[in-house]
């Protein structure tokens, strides 16, 4: 097996999910849970051993301290405040003594002995009935990992901790861990598993971080600190490239520059396609610090605001006056533009971590109790929510949507939901926009196929073709194994498109695509062809397809749907929808 060591260069292919040319240094990040050694510890040790626990207490409170701090600075003081919490873990007596007690009367090494007892204070706190004290098994959780690796003589792991530019390089990054990967730090992503639609790879796709997934087991043939080039658009990895390697992706580099310099020449301009027929362009985000982004890229503004990751970030659920700041900051900052923002879409593969009370574990999360299902079920969260959602309309032009939605009842319960929080707005005298439009995400087949049934309460559709295409061919669309199989352009996908745009357009419903589909732009005139009516995407996107669309007219656009609607193989369709795409954009 080759090996970083011994500097020879080795290719590794994945899978493309971020465009980019990226070469640097390797952070390799190993987030796993410690292994706990579990050893006899001599009886003239034992002293020692105590010693050594004392030891990486103290130290681990200095962690913890400068984290404390470094995220005051950087964040603000109350997301400081979680490491508090942490604090007073290390200085426990009932965990620190019990851990001694356990280690006098076992003589097991120190790790063992607070790995035992840290786990017993774990269970118990995710089972007491206080929200507060269950959420506080995730600080244990966290702290005593530090712990155990300060024993051990590990490096701590964080993705905060990224000093210089560097390529990170991961098993897996969660939701919550992406939101935290440092936006100035990051050279590259690449990941041992998931997808294109994984959201590390939205995040680093929104970044303009090139990312390269599905590299199986390149974490355990590479080490920290090793040269590798990482080209996002083929999904390869190169690990110590040689001179020559560098010298042919500089050129490959410079000229992916100048058609780069090229496509932002054109952001300014209309999307208009050369037939005279304008398109609506938007942006999806997922801060709201990413306003600036969606100027930059000239949106027509927002298609989809993911606000899950204001909760996963926080690590809690935001109040409603938290929540509506945030909004009214997107909305006032970019009005009279239209912000879509989704109500939650956590649980999933997006729980809030180390709350397992909110999100049990679930042996199949995607299809499990996440998005408008966990809202419905959580309706003091979800009404927080609302209220803050209408509230920031009376500032700007929002729009609503509800993420998951499966059929016309469902959408009916979260509609008298919505109802019953303009009532108690009504009722403080809190203004918010009477005509606020609320629509649906349409991305589980059983929506897609009653779309006729829903469109009676919806102002709009939004498509989500991420979870759509997971879904119509049942493929996990964050599992890398079977990753070659989930195909936007599978005739079944194309079928259920269709089926919903026809539907909602029959009953005068607009409807837009907000997946990945919608921002790359070998599909982009694919589903204009279909007829959709606008396209959200992630801003760092938007150059691109507005390009095209400019170098495009929607007559052909539609008769390349229609021939694809013909077509039975999906790699036919994709070449189609490839060949559409070099004969109008050019590299050179
Ligand atoms: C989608 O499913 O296409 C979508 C836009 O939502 P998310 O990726 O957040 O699930
Ligand atoms: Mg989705």
């Amino acid at each position: 097996m080759p090996d970083s060591a011994s500097r020879n260069e080795f290719t590794v292919q994945g899978i493309a999910a971020s465009q980019g040319i990226a070469y640097g240094q390797i952070f390799l990040y190993l987030q796993n849970e410690v292994q706990v050694p579990d050893y006899q510890v001599e009886v003239e040790k034992r002293i020692d051993e105590v010693a050594r626990f004392d030891r990486a207490l103290v130290l681990t409170r200095q962690q913890v301290a400068r984290t404390k701090s470094e995220v005051e600075r950087n964040i603000g003081p109350e997301e400081a405040a979680i490491f508090d919490a942490h604090l007073m873990v290390l200085e426990d007596e009932a965990l620190i003594g019990e851990t001694i007690r356990e280690f006098e009367s076992t003589g097991r090494n120190i790790e063992t002995c607070f790995h035992r007892v840290s786990t017993r204070y774990v269970q118990a706190f995710s089972e007491i009935d206080d929200e507060y004290l269950r959420e506080r098994a995730g600080d244990l959780r966290d702290v005593t990992q530090r712990v155990l690796r300060n024993l051990l003589g590990q490096e701590e792991s964080s993705l905060n901790k990224l000093a210089d530019r560097r390529i990170v390089v991961a098993a897996d990054i969660t939701p919550s861990e992406s939101a935290s990967l440092d936006r100035s730090s990051a050279l590259a992503l690449v990941t041992d598993s998931g997808s294109k639609t994984s959201h590390a790879v939205i995040v680093a796709r929104s970044m303009k971080v090139p990312a390269v997934v599905g590299v199986r087991d390149l974490t355990r043939r590479v080490r920290d600190g090793a040269w590798a080039l990482i080209d996002g658009y083929d999904g390869v990895v190169i690990v110590n490239p040689s001179e020559s390697t560098l010298f042919r992706y500089g050129k490959i580099q410079e000229r992916k520059k100048s058609f780069e310099a090229r496509l932002l020449d054109a952001v300014r301009l209309p999307a208009v396609t050369l037939d005279g027929v304008g398109i609506t362009l938007l942006a999806n985000i997922e801060k709201s610090d990413e306003v600036g982004k969606v100027r930059e890229a000239h949106a027509d503004g927002v298609g989809l605001y993911r606000t899950e990751f204001l909760f996963l970030n926080l690590g809690r659920a935001p109040t409603e006056e938290e929540q509506f700041e945030d909004y009214r900051r997107v909305v006032e900052s970019l009005a009279p533009s239209p912000v879509v923002i989704r109500t939650l879409d956590l649980g999933g593969d997006k729980p809030i971590a180390g709350n397992a009370s909110l999100f049990p574990h679930e042996s199949n999360p995607f299809m499990g109790f996440r998005a408008i299902r966990w809202c419905l079920e959580n309706r003091e969260v979800f009404k927080d929510q609302l209220r803050a959602i209408l509230r920031a309309s009376a500032f700007g032009k929002v729009r609503m949507m509800y993420p998951m939605i499966s059929g016309a009842d469902e959408m009916a319960r979260a509609n008298a939901i919505l109802e019953e929080c303009r009532s108690e707005l009504r009722a403080r005298g809190v203004p918010f926009d009477p005509a606020l439009e609320v629509g649906a995400m349409i991305e589980i087949p059983s929506a897609a196929y009653t779309t006729d049934l829903i469109a009676r309460q919806s102002a709009f559709f939004s498509i989500g073709t991420n979870d759509l295409i997971q879904y119509t061919l049942a493929i996990d669309r964050g599992n890398d194994r079977i990753a070659h199989l989930y195909e936007p352009t599978h005739p079944a996908v194309l079928r259920t498109l269709r089926h919903i745009i026809t539907e909602a357009h029959r009953h005068k419903v607009p409807v837009g695509v907000c997946g990945e589909m919608a921002g790359d732009p070998v599909f982009a005139p694919l589903l204009l062809g279909l007829g959709v009516d606008s396209l959200s995407m992630t801003p760092a996107w938007l150059p691109s397809v507005k390009y095209l669309v400019r170098s495009m007219s929607l007559a052909d656009a539609r008769a390349l749907a229609e021939e694809a609607m013909g077509l039975s193989s999906p790699a036919e369709i994709y070449a189609r929808c490839d060949a559409f795409y070099r004969a109008r954009v050019r590299l050179d």
